[in-house]
C-alpha cells in the first residue's frame, strides 16, 4: 500500500536535523550526564495558579467539547491583549483559538495556500517551518538572511524570491537567532508584500521576551492588518507548552474559514485548558515578566562570559531563550562542533545547519538550565572553541 506523497515527504527527505538532539536524549539515557542546551522549553513548569485554575475547570465540569473557535472569555483577552499591545482594533471575531503555535502555522498556511502555491520563509527558520509548508501542499522557498545583517531580511532578497509567491513566514522574536526585527527590516517586509500581493504570517510566539528594543508587530503597519495572520500561543509566554493553546489573529473572514477547518480536524480546545489560560492571562504582564525574567538574566550572562573571548562571535541575542554562536574561527561546522562538543564535554547544543543553510557555521544555545551550569557550559564551549581555533 502506498502513503500520501504528501505525508511522506513531510520533512523533505534527508535528517531533520535533530541527530544531536536524539544523540544527546539517548546519551542521558544511558546514564551520562548531559548539560542540555538543546530544546526551547523553559526549566520551570506551569505555574501552580494556573494548574489550580484548569482543576478548578475539569472539576467544574468544562471537559465537554468546547466552543471550535475558542470560549468567548479566552478569545476576549487575547483580543484585548492584542488591541492593547499593537493598537490594531481586534475582536473576538479576528481570532481563532487553536492547540498551541504549531497547529496555528499550518492552519494560516491551509487558509492562504493552494496545493503548489510558493510559500516563503526565511532561513534561519525554526525547524517545522518547510513541513507545515509542505503539509498543506505548498512549496516552501527560502529566503536567505546573513549573519553579518544579524540575521535581518534584506528587501532586495525577499523582492527577488517573492515572484509567484503566495504568502511569507516570519518569526520576531527569532527561533534560532534570538534577533528582535526592527522597524525598518519590517517596514521592508510590508512593502514586498504590498508589491507581490502576499499573505503575511507572523509568528510571534516569543513577543514577550523581548531583552533589547521592542516588540513591532507588522499586523500593526499601514495597511497590512487587512493580509496579515498572527500566529501566538500560551507556551512561551506562560510556560504552558503542554497545554496545547494558542492562536490566530487575522481578518473576520479568514477566521470563519479557519473555524470550518478546526471544525473538520482539530475540533477545538480542550474548554478546562482555555479556561486555565484565560486566568493565566488576567495575571496581566507581571506573571509574563516573571517567566521571562530566567532568560533576561541569562542572556546577560552569555554576553558577558563572551565578550571575554574573541573566537565565539555572539549573535547579539534581542529576544527570546536563544543565543546564536558563529564558531566559523574553528574552522568546524556547526555540526561538526556540536557532535565535538557533546563527546568532549558532554554539552548539546544546536548545530545552525540543523536551522537551514544561512546559520551553517553556527550554533543556538538554549539558555534552558539554571544559571550557573548554563556559565560553565558557556566557559567550556568557548575553551573548546579556542582550542579547535588554535
Ligand atoms: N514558533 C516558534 C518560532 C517556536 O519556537 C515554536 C515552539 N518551539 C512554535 C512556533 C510552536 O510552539 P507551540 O506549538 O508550543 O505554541
Amino acid at each position: 500500500m502506498q502513503l500520501s506523497r504528501r505525508i511522506s515527504t513531510l520533512t523533505g527527505g534527508g535528517s531533520d536535523g535533530w541527530d544531536l538532539f536524539n544523540r544527546a536524549r539517548e546519551m542521558i539515557r544511558s546514564g551520562i550526564d548531559v548539560i542540555e542546551l538543546t530544546i526551547g522549553e523553559h526549566d520551570i513548569r506551569t505555574d501552580p495558579t494556573i494548574l489550580v485554575a484548569m482543576d478548578a475547570a475539569a472539576r467544574g465540569g468544562h471537559t465537554g467539547y468546547a466552543a471550535i473557535p475558542g470560549v468567548r472569555a479566552l478569545r476576549e483577552r487575547v483580543a484585548a491583549r492584542v488591541t492593547e499591545r499593537t493598537g490594531v482594533p481586534t475582536g473576538v471575531e479576528n481570532v481563532m483559538i487553536t492547540p498551541g503555535g504549531q497547529s496555528a502555522l499550518f492552519a494560516a498556511h491551509h487558509a492562504v495556500c493552494d496545493e503548489g502555491d510558493v510559500a516563503l520563509y526565511i532561513d534561519p527558520f525554526y525547524a517545522t517551518y518547510p513541513g507545515t509548508i509542505r503539509g498543506v501542499g505548498a512549496v516552501p522557498r527560502a529566503v536567505l538572511t546573513r549573519s553579518r545583517d544579524a540575521f535581518q531580511p534584506k528587501v532586495e532578497a525577499l523582492s527577488a524570491a517573492a515572484d509567484g509567491a503566495k504568502s511569507l513566514l516570519i518569526n520576531s522574536p527569532n527561533n534560532p537567532t534570538g534577533v528582535v526585527y526592527d522597524r525598518a527590516t519590517l517596514e521592508g517586509v510590508a512593502q514586498v508584500c504590498a508589491a507581490h500581493d502576499l499573505w503575511l504570517i507572523s509568528d510571534e510566539v516569543y513577543d514577550t521576551q523581548i531583552w533589547e528594543g521592542a516588540h513591532l508587530s507588522p499586523r500593526a503597519l499601514p495597511g497590512m492588518a487587512a493580509r496579515t495572520l498572527v500566529v501566538g500561543s500560551m507556551s512561551k509566554s506562560h510556560a504552558m507548552t503542554g497545554s496545547r493553546v494558542g492562536w490566530v489573529v487575522g481578518p473576520e473572514a479568514v477566521v470563519e474559514h479557519l473555524i470550518t477547518l478546526a471544525t473538520h480536524t482539530t475540533y477545538g480546545v480542550p474548554g478546562f485548558i482555555q479556561d486555565a489560560a484565560v486566568f493565566a492571562l488576567d495575571q496581566g504582564t507581571e506573571l509574563e515578566a516573571e517567566i521571562a525574567a530566567p532568560f533576561r538574566r541569562r542572556r546577560d550572562l552569555a554576553m558577558e562570559v563572551l565578550s571575554a573571548q574573541n573566537t565565539v562571535v555572539p549573535i547579539p541575542s534581542q529576544g527570546a531563550m536563544y543565543v546564536m554562536l558563529d564558531i566559523r574561527a574553528t574552522g568546524l561546522s556547526g555540526i561538526a562542533f556540536a557532535d565535538a562538543l557533546l563527546d568532549a564535554h558532554h554539552i548539546a547544543v544546536m548545530p545552525g545547519e540543523s536551522f537551514g543553510q544561512a546559520a551553517a557555521g553556527h550554533l543556538r544555545v538554549a539558555m534552558t538550565v539554571e544559571d550557573d551550569l548554563f556559565v560553565t557550559a558557556l566557559h567550556r564551549l568557548c575553551e573548546f572553541a579556542a582550542r579547535r581555533a588554535a
